[in-house]
């Protein structure tokens, strides 16, 4: 196939994803590997390399292959299919093994070392942290290493990624793998209409009677906090806890145990390689938090502070349960609970959140704080007619762009996230925007009516966005640096769960909501409720995170050859320490656990935790000023959103707050006395 005729090829600062087939996958990624091993090779070349001459045209050819692959990853995604699947799988090893290349070119490390030394006085700060930045990497890729290492080091590489691919494929079929057929419409009671209406859809498509329940995650949550049949809620708990296990209604059909054990033991192999005593260190070498102590304190001062307030909010509810609540029971009578005290339910307020009025909202904030526009483009090509693409926009003009791909469909990875397609880039004469992938899995719309969100899934829009402006409002003009790359794990979340609190804050409900019949927006009396809800069970909420950061932290810090993956020694002591709520003996949380075994949190969820006290106490400046306060919002942009990883995030958070974080605003939010 001529090169020309390859849409993942194709100079377009948009792809043309409607006609990107998996055919073309291979060829493609081929095709540009090879093309950056030649033109690395001529740079390297040069005999007095500069940082003109040398790192911004590396810096160029990075994002020439990232922009290459990153509609690939998407759609494997977003529109997965086994053909896709193949084609994706194939070109992961070829780019670990480019990657492991390049990060252990002993010339380019060298070439880097002798620019920074040279002209590193001169640089922009910017441009001096590129090569500060590179440095670690080339590190961190085992540049030091002995020839034999270095090929042990890229195998290990090459391994770890093919098996965080696998953990995700069984977690993905092992969840279209279960599907409840309901004859009757009793065993639905307590299911929101448009649940139902779904379910009635599904079973029909399938030519079966009566209904339909799939193991996504919206289905899933509904049924944990709304079914009345506790059987029901039984049995969704227990086949979603135990997906890709070997337990559950798919038992060893797609086991992830020996998936989890292997990346385990590989990663405690490559950080050991590098001289760190386990992953957890190695980890650390590129976050915010300075050392393993430093976490596991942080975690557990937390868990301190918050483990009163859980066991309170737990007797409470079985109080009102009036039995002891298993692991099933928590969510519906936590509803119930919730229901009676504020009178608001998820679902009584989703016609109050019709998408259109709730991303108009969105904007609209985004547009008082930072001086945004959007404007949708329409007529582009795209993988599915619901996805829409937005120009973000400046007084100077288009700054970026995003795609938003928000509701949940078969093939699609279930959750919500910000991924790039291409970073900002203004280097040796090239130039590009910064593009996103915003996607959310909302149930979507019921024939002939926008989708109806809850304030949940508000809330979820509003983080996601957080990731999208951070992305998109970028000012750095060297792509490894620029938006959200370089931006440590643990300061990462800061902008997207800042953006969080807008939309629980009464000033901005208002321009979020407006009832889909009337147009009315969120009654004060509803909104002032929902509002005082927002901390019930914060408690409950924060133990279970910490129950999994520590979790995370601790199988990776902990992990020894000989023992193997020892979780459920490891398990057992963290919930003994931070658990209320007991799971039943077959419960495999880990074998789903994607965020840690097949994503980028590994040793590294606690950066939920970490973030989240970061944005608390961001936000609390706007609290003191007023939350749509220019000065603290061109702050915040100037200090911390424009910079992406270009700066040290401790001393950016201090120039905007003129301190170092406190946890005092997060417990305040929380309902705890600091
Ligand atoms: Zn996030």
């Amino acid at each position: 196939m001529a090169a020309s005729d390859n849409p993942l090829l194709a100079a377009a600062d948009l792809p043309d994803y409607a006609a990107i087939e998996p055919g073309h996958v291979e060829p493609a990624i081929r095709g540009t590997l090879a093309d950056s091993r030649t033109r690395l090779g001529s740079l390297l070349e040069q005999r007095e390399p500069t940082f003109a001459t040398l790192v911004e045209p590396f810096e160029a050819i990075q994002q020439h292959l990232g922009r290459v692959f990153a509609p690939v990853a998407h759609l494997n995604a977003v529109r997965n299919s086994p053909l896709l699947r193949a084609a994706y799988n194939a070109c992961l090893p070829l780019l670990a093994e480019y990657q492991t290349e390049v990060g252990q070119n002993r010339r380019l490390c060298q070439s880097y070392e002798r620019i920074l030394a040279r002209e590193g006085r001169e640089l922009s700060p910017a441009a001096r942290r590129v090569l500060e930045y590179a440095l670690r990497e080339f590190r961190l890729a085992g540049v030091r290493l002995a020839p034999a290492e270095q090929r042990r080091f890229k195998s290990l590489m090459q391994e770890i990624a093919s098996l965080q691919s696998q953990f995700e494929e069984h977690v993905l079929d092992a969840s279209q793998a279960f599907a409840r057929q309901l004859p009757d419409e009793r065993e639905l009671a307590g299911l929101p209409g448009h649940v139902t209406a779904r379910a009635a859809d599904a079973a029909r498509e399938r030519g079966l009677d009566g209904y339909l329940l799939r193991l996504d995650q919206p289905t899933y949550m509904t049924v944990m906090s709304q079914a009345q049949s506790r059987a029901l809620r039984e049995e969704f708990y227990a086949a979603w806890t135990t997906r890709a296990s070997d337990q559950g209604p798919s038992a060893g059909r797609y086991d992830n145990s020996a998936v989890l054990a292997a990346i385990l033991k590989l990663r405690h192999e490559a950080a050991q390689l590098l001289g760190f005593a386990s992953y957890a260190e190695f980890s650390l070498a590129t976050k915010m938090a300075p050392d393993v102590p430093t976490v596991l304190a942080f975690l557990t001062r937390l868990a301190g502070h918050y483990l009163p307030a859980a066991r309170k909010e737990l007797a409470e509810l079985e109080a009102r349960a009036g039995h002891p609540l298993a692991a099933w029971d928590v969510a519906y009578y936590a509803e119930r609970l919730r229901e009676e005290k504020f009178a608001v339910s998820e679902e009584a307020l989703r016609p109050y959140f019709p998408l259109p009025r709730v991303l108009s909202g969105l904007m609209a904030v985004a547009g008082r704080l930072y001086g945004l526009r959007f404007e949708e483009r329409k007529n582009l090509s795209l993988w599915h007619e619901d996805v829409r693409y937005f120009d973000v926009l400046t007084a100077d003009g288009i700054q970026g762009g995003f795609y938003a791909d928000l509701y949940a469909r078969e093939h699609k990875r279930g959750g919500a996230w910000m991924g790039e397609l291409a970073s900002r880039m203004r280097v040796a004469g090239q130039s590009s925007r910064p593009v996103a992938h915003l996607v959310c899995n909302f149930a979507p719309p019921a024939r002939g009516r926008p989708a109806l969100l809850t304030h949940g899934d508000v809330v979820t829009l509003f983080h996601e966005f957080g990731h999208t402006l951070h992305h998109l409002l970028t000012r750095v003009d060297y792509p490894s640096l620029a938006g959200v790359n370089g931006v440590p794990w643990d300061a990462i979340e800061l902008p997207s769960q800042l953006m969080e609190q807008w939309a629980w804050h009464a000033d901005v409900l208002p321009l979020v909501s407006g009832h889909v019949e009337t147009g009315a927006p969120l009654p004060q009396e509803e909104l002032k409720r929902l509002i005082a809800s927002r901390s019930f069970h914060a408690g409950l909420a924060a133990v279970r995170q910490l129950e999994f950061a520590l979790f995370d932290f601790r199988v990776h810090a902990e992990y020894q050859p000989a023992r193997g993956p020892d979780l459920e020694r490891i398990l057992a002591e963290v919930r003994e320490q931070v658990a209320v709520i007991r799971p039943p003996a077959y419960n495999r949380f880990a074998h789903s656990f994607q965020h840690v075994f097949a994503g980028g949190y590994a040793a590294g969820y606690y950066s939920y935790k970490w973030a989240e006290v970061l944005a608390a106490d961001a936000f609390a400046a706007f609290q003191e000023s007023g939350v749509f306060d220019a000065a603290t919002a061109r702050r915040f942009l100037d200090e911390i959103l424009s910079r992406g990883g270009s700066r040290d995030q401790m001393e950016a958070f201090v120039a905007f707050r003129g301190r170092a974080p406190e946890v005092d605003a997060l417990l305040a939010r929380d309902g705890l006395a600091a």
